[in-house]
């Protein structure tokens, strides 16, 4: 497996406020129900420096109250258990905490930024330009299709803003995922045939996140859609890495050595990953 440097779930920067009320796990006696506090998250866009940073807040069954600026969003952690006013107190402390953690180094935290996409953008996957239809409906889900070189979406209306937008970018990668799947295979194929000698038993294009790649003991090989946006010795890099864990499930010198023998100049690719892996996205 090959994990995306900007992932994994303790990457950044935390800081933590501790309390002292003994209100853990206070249950509120309400209309002769006992009710829990209910868990919530509220999302909010922080801009600096006409930088967006999505900031999620938690309002979670915990002792004290926290943030961190991870991969993809800040995160900033409240006890739900908290008066209304004394919760807009810490998220105001942790939010200048936040702000100031940011400033100090921007670019250092800076967050994979959510892509917008509106009608009619122009989609640029190797050799192939996609155009975007956009239509807004009003009913649950979201749905997308191929036509030619045009991706028609259809929308649903009753999501805020960031919703849509997540809808639009797991359609679109799944719809050019389906284009490009017949490629991969017959290359990932390929590539086994002439290296690898191992038994395959399902290659897929997933919407992995934190993941270039991964692959099973049961020969099933999952590449990330993002690589799509990677020039294709990239991408070719990662379908060696995985074939390579088929004969080999670890990172030793021996698994190296296939990677090695399959693709000489293999660091070039990950070198290639680690600096601009961040812009691959959907
Ligand atoms: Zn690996």
């Amino acid at each position: 497996m090959i994990k995306n440097p900007h992932g994994g779930k303790n990457s950044g920067i935390h800081v933590t406020y501790k309390h002292d009320h003994n209100l853990y796990g206070r249950l509120v006696y309400n209309m002769g129900f006992f009710d829990i506090f209910k868990n919530e998250i509220k999302t909010e866009i922080l801009e600096l420096d006409n930088i967006k940073f999505q900031v999620k807040i938690h309002y979670e069954n915990r002792r004290n109250s926290r943030a961190s600026i991870g991969a993809r969003a800040v995160h900033i952690r409240i006890p739900v258990f908290l008066s209304p006013k004394q919760k807009l107190k810490e998220e105001l402390k942790l939010k200048s905490w936040v702000e100031r953690k940011l400033r100090e180094n921007i670019h250092k935290y800076k967050i994979q930024q959510p892509k917008e996409y509106k009608n009619n953008d122009i989609i640029k996957i190797s050799d192939k330009e996609y155009i975007l239809k956009i239509s807004f409906k009003n009913k649950r889900s979201s749905s997308g299709r191929l036509i030619n070189n045009e991706i028609h979406l259809s929308v649903s209306s009753n999501l805020s803003k960031i919703r849509q937008n997540k809808h639009i970018s797991k359609l679109l990668s799944r719809v050019i995922g389906r284009e490009r799947l017949p490629k991969l295979q017959k290359r990932i194929i390929t590539l086994n045939q002439e290296y690898f000698h191992q038994n395959i038993n399902k290659i897929s294009f997933k919407n992995q996140k934190t993941r270039w790649g991964s692959c099973s003991g049961k020969g099933n090989i999952n590449i990330s859609t993002r690589l799509l946006f990677a020039p294709d010795d990239v991408l070719e890099y990662v379908c060696i890495h995985e074939l390579a864990h088929l004969k080999e499930m670890n990172h030793s010198k021996r698994f190296w050595k296939l990677v090695g023998d399959a693709m000489p100049d293999y660091k070039e690719k990950l070198k290639w990953l680690k600096e601009n892996g961040g812009k691959c996205s959907f």
